[in-house]
């Protein structure tokens, strides 16, 4: 890794990325209750980031350029989703977006109108236990081919799909079944309870063999004790603006950076040491925000 500094604990410190992060979830409500969902356990699957104006006045303080990715719930549910896409994308934000893909077709194509040259990563779960029929898969690739031809320049479409023990046999046949239309298909481990089951040694060969959590080459990344920009140059939103380094910072409720809307935000300034034994964090790992090796 290219880099001329180390931390005190003798960590190389990686390079300063160029561009922020921000993981926003900007709802929690979703028109789907898939068995393996993280936010299962919520007391309120209704909420949704009510001040439009507010938050895209806090995205306009940020500093320099950011890639805005929103996620919720069912971000497509979102009863403003288009005027913050716009509203990010006019300020200059890249915008990237995780959905269930059940949106349909014209809000889908709102969507890309909104973003426009601004979009970066879309991002379509696949969840088996709403598309399961041969029909609905098709429709599904039917659809993901439509949003695929209209990407700007410089913006990516992938699909992803949880790697539980119904799916495991299923997803060689799935990966490939996806590349013959010309889209990637990711697998991500279960989750349970907030960590990763505990698949068998031949299921996490499975998984590996199909590229690991999103393509990572691993199961249950991490990065303890060394340097993530994380917290500087990358946090998660939630609905009511409060604003966390990464997902364990928020799951364990510490590194708490402030809320977004009343003015206690904060931004750290330098790259400190990852303090959770398993990173969930795709975009800063692809990012390369943290030391890796
Ligand atoms: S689509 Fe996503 S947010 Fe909705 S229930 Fe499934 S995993 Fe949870
Ligand atoms: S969990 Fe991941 S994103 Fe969070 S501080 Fe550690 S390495 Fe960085």
């Amino acid at each position: 890794m290219a880099t001329d500094t180390r931390d005190d604990a003798g960590w190389p410190v990686p390079p300063r990325p160029p561009e922020g992060v921000v993981m926003w979830n900007i709802n929690t409500t979703c028109n789907y209750r898939c068995s393996y969902c993280t936010q299962r356990f919520l007391d309120d699957r209704t909420r949704w980031a009510r001040d439009t104006p507010r938050f895209l006045e806090g995205f306009r303080r940020l500093p320099g350029r950011w890639e805005v990715k929103l996620s919720g719930g069912e971000p497509f549910l979102h009863p403003t989703l288009m005027d913050i896409v716009a509203g990010l994308a006019e300020m200059g934000h890249h915008v990237s977006v995780v959905t269930n893909f059940s949106a349909g077709i014209e809000k889908l194509d709102r969507f890309l109108e909104a973003a426009g040259a601004a979009l970066r990563v879309f991002s379509a779960s696949l969840h088996r236990e709403y598309v399961a029929t041969e029909q609905e898969e098709t429709a599904f690739i039917e659809k993901a081919r439509h949003v695929m031809t209209r990407l700007p320049p410089g913006a990516s479409f992938h699909v992803t799909c949880v790697a539980t023990r119904a799916n495991l046999p299923v997803l060689p046949e799935l990966v490939q079944r996806f590349a013959a239309a010309g889209i990637r298909l990711k697998v991500q481990p279960e989750k349970q309870q907030r960590d990763v089951i505990a698949y068998t040694a031949g299921e996490q060969a499975q998984i590996l063999a199909l590229g690991g959590h999103n393509g990572l080459g691993m199961i249950a990344p991490s990065f303890q004790g060394r340097p993530c920009w994380a917290g500087a140059y990358a946090f998660t939103l939630d609905d009511r603006g409060a604003a966390w380094r990464c997902y364990p910072a928020r799951r364990y409720r510490q590194e708490y950076l402030g809320n977004f809307l009343d003015g206690t935000f904060a931004l750290r300034e330098t790259a400190q040491p990852c303090q959770y034994a398993y990173c969930n964090c795709t975009v800063p790992i692809e990012r390369g925000m943290m030391t890796r090796s």
